[in-house]
């Protein structure tokens, strides 16, 4: 499978090792499939009885099989997803596609967990696009990527990640899961901002002097590594609701950057035969202002109580583009709901109320979206699957204020509180960075 830029589509492709450890095409592009590869067989072989690592390794090498055997791409899918989705059954019509069963607790743990397996996979077999033995991620966080980085990339073989975080700017648990002890994660707590974080990283990348020195990489959300893995889920899902292939069923994304939908975008474009989606935001909607208008207008975001998609500028709205070619194209697959904050407290009332389960704030814009598509569109035939991004738990505080109830912490949380915090505290410069990381890997 080879990428090339979403910005120069005619331009050189890349393998995918390259794409992988570039992260960002070097026009500023994203990277993007260039081959639609057909899995219609591979899809219609698996059935009820597959496991989602039967999937995913599946997947690897129908997507990578030039360079993997059944053997070892089902090796790579276990050692990236020491995990699993489940399905809910949550009311008529509709099933919860849960995917907060992983360490962190969130969606990301898929895209991390398999960039982390991945890279070490690449980093261990050698060869031309592998920029040296030993690499060294680095990222910025304002909580909750970090935290799904830094345990995906907990004890791997010659790979070691720095993590700026804003002091005193994350909740007490994303701090907890940000700066556990480790072997190979190192914590630098900033005095200053998210901003100055990601300042910093993008400073060290662009200083010819470090990056001569130490084999930089990073884990930006946008990469292909972390994109592709994700439809995977899909696909598992999918072959669990085989009942309704010929009938519709239809994946409800909530979506900030739109990584998890253009991942369900991808699984359909290489055969899987699904209806259409549903694109759920918050108050921030560009994309559904997108479908209504045919205009693109970012904005800067504002805060909701779905904090993680809170995104005024989606990145991979380009991979939309490329994968559409024209609005109208995508209105075709794609319809989309705005939630607004008042909505979501209502919904996590209501379903707490009716079914006895909480629901994180951002699955309440999937579930409300849910709802109204199957209130609009009453056949006994529809099947609505919202995915289920955030474990309740990580939100604690909007629980309590929408509902006056706070969901227990899973055991692997709470044992987290528990371990003590190794952070580094830095000032907020460049120096103070490049200092660090020449003690380091200099
Ligand atoms: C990141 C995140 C999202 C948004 O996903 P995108 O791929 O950015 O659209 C939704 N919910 C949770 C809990 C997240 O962490």
């Amino acid at each position: 499978m080879k990428f090339v830029s979403t910005r120069n589509p005619r331009g050189p492709a890349v393998s995918f090792a390259e794409a992988l450890f570039q992260g960002i095409a070097p026009d500023g592009g994203l990277y993007h499939p260039v081959e639609e590869p057909d899995l219609r067989a591979l899809i219609r072989s698996l059935g009820e009885d597959a496991s989602f690592l039967d999937c995913a390794g599946a997947m690897i090498q129908g997507l990578f099989g030039d360079d993997h055997t059944a053997e070892t791409a089902r090796e790579l899918a276990r050692r990236a997803f020491p995990f699993e989705p489940r399905l809910n059954r949550l009311e008529p019509g509709m099933r919860l596609l849960e995917l907060f069963h992983g360490p962190s607790c969130a969606f990301k743990d898929f895209g991390a967990g398999f960039l982390a397996a991945v890279m070490e996979w690449e980093l261990q077999r050698g060869g031309q696009a592998i920029p040296a033995e030993r690499t060294v991620i680095l990222t910025a966080t304002s909580g909750d990527t970090g935290s799904a980085v830094a345990q995906a990339f907990q004890g791997r073989q010659n790979i070691d990640v720095v993590i700026l975080y804003p002091s005193g700017r994350v909740s007490p648990l994303q701090e907890k899961q940000l700066t556990a002890p480790s072997e190979n994660i190192t914590a630098l707590e900033v005095k200053g901002s998210f901003d100055d974080c990601q300042r910093m990283v993008k400073e060290a990348f662009a200083d010819p002097d470090l990056t001569g020195r130490i084999c930089l990489t990073s884990a930006n959300s946008i990469n292909v590594g972390r994109l592709i893995p994700q439809s995977f889920y899909y696909i598992w899902a999918f072959s669990q609701l085989k009942d309704y292939a010929g009938r519709e069923l239809v994946f409800c994304v909530p979506s900030g950057n739109f990584g998890n939908l253009t991942a369900g975008l991808l699984a359909w474009r290489w055969g899987m035969p699904v209806s259409s989606f549903i694109a759920a935001t918050n108050a921030n909607d560009v994309v559904p202002q997108f479908l209504q208008t045919g205009v693109f207008t970012p904005r800067p975001s504002v805060q909701t109580l779905a904090n993680a998609m809170d995104v005024g500028n989606p990145s991979n709205f380009e991979r939309m583009e490329q994968l559409f070619g024209s609005a109208q194209a995508m209105k075709g697959l794609i319809s989309a709901r705005s939630v607004s904050d008042r909505e979501i407290q209502a919904v996590m009332k209501d379903v707490y109320e009716k079914r006895g389960e909480l629901i994180c704030p951002h699955t309440a814009t999937g579930v409300l979206a849910a709802r109204e598509y199957l209130q609009d569109d009453p056949g006994e035939d529809t099947l609505v699957v919202p995915l289920a991004t955030a474990h309740p738990a990580k939100f604690v505080e909007v629980s309590r204020e929408a509902l006056g109830v706070e969901p227990p912490l899973p055991e692997r949380l709470a044992r987290l509180l528990e371990q003590p915090k190794r952070s580094v505290i830095v000032e907020n410069t460049r120096e103070a960075l490049a200092r660090e990381l020449l003690k380091r890997f200099g």
